[in-house]
């Protein structure tokens, strides 16, 4: 991934793509001072964008520091970034660390430093392929307890148990992985949120130890447009069996439905279709008239 085309937008200016590197002797990377977003853009124009900065300031604030250059001129740099790259279609991935200054726990006077680098990423929107669901495995590793972290920040170190659980999913032949939370609740996937269908009501855990995704927000709010009653409980990995639909919501995982969670399968419903494609509609709606008004 580090040997392509184009630029990155690090620190303020514009490098060659191949040319952003940091030192091996960085903090973020020895002891995951680090933060970063996921973003998406279609038809040119980045979905949420503003909220993205918003939460990349917050989760670096969640961390203790602050990120040298203000929300105006992030928004800026990835619109920038974009022109630049010349891309339409695409992820965006903004990054906050501490630097290399001090080489211990305690760095509080490092540099602080921002990348943001932006790939194509194609939204075909293929619903004979998405309509199919993905498996997901029931994950070993938990959420923690809000005491052990910052779970609202978006913070690397959080991702360890991530990549872990959809590692093993991934090495089974599973697509991703069900989380738990500490207390044995159901929690979400691996780097998106989850819901479930059962009755024509939709039910989603309450993200008090995990990401409530800007996704996950949006699609509660197309829910509740349409009229479905959409109820934050706590779920029991216990009641999987009881639902009859389950989708995933993230800027990746977009809605993504699921057929199987380990031993319990699950239909592609209407409710789920109704808002893969309300969601689908949405963010491509929004480009279109951005362009429009130009
Ligand atoms: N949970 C985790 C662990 C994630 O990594 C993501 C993706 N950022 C989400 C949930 C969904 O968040 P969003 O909808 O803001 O992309």
């Amino acid at each position: 991934f580090d040997q392509r085309d184009g630029v990155i937008w690090y620190d303020g200016v514009f490098v060659p793509w191949s040319e952003a590197k940091l030192h091996v002797l960085t903090h973020g990377l020895h002891y995951a001072s680090s933060v970063f977003e996921g973003e998406r853009a279609y038809g040119g124009r980045i979905f949420k964008s503003e909220e993205h900065t918003e939460r990349l300031h917050a989760s670096a604030d969640m961390l203790g520091f602050r990120i040298p250059f203000d929300s105006a001129t992030i928004n800026t740099a990835k619109e920038e970034l974009l022109r630049r790259m010349n891309l339409v279609d695409a992820y965006l991935r903004p990054v906050a660390w501490r630097g290399s200054e001090m080489m211990g726990v305690s760095a509080r006077h490092n540099t602080i430093h921002l990348a943001i680098a932006a790939w194509e990423w194609p939204s075909y929107f293929k619903p004979e392929e998405k309509l199919k669901g993905i498996r997901l495995d029931m994950a070993k590793y938990r959420r923690p307890d809000p005491a052990t972290a910052p779970y609202k920040s978006k913070a690397a170190g959080l991702y360890m148990i991530c990549t872990l659980s959809k590692h093993e999913a991934e090495n089974k032949g599973y697509a991703d992985a069900l989380m738990l939370d500490w207390r044995g609740q159901v929690a979400e996937a691996t780097g998106a949120n989850v819901f479930f269908v059962q009755d024509g009501r939709i039910h989603t855990p309450k993200p008090d130890c995990f990401l409530d995704g800007i996704t996950r927000r949006t699609v509660i709010g197309l829910a509740r447009a349409r009229g479905f009653e959409v109820i934050e409980r706590v779920i029991l990995p216990e009641e999987l069996g009881g639902f009859e639909q389950c989708f995933l919501t993230g800027t990746a995982a977009e809605v993504t439905p699921v057929s199987e969670i380990g031993p319990y399968s699950f239909t592609v419903g209407d409710i789920t279709t109704t808002l893969l494609r309300d969601y689908d509609a949405l963010v491509r709606g929004q480009a279109d008239q951005l362009n429009a008004a130009e």
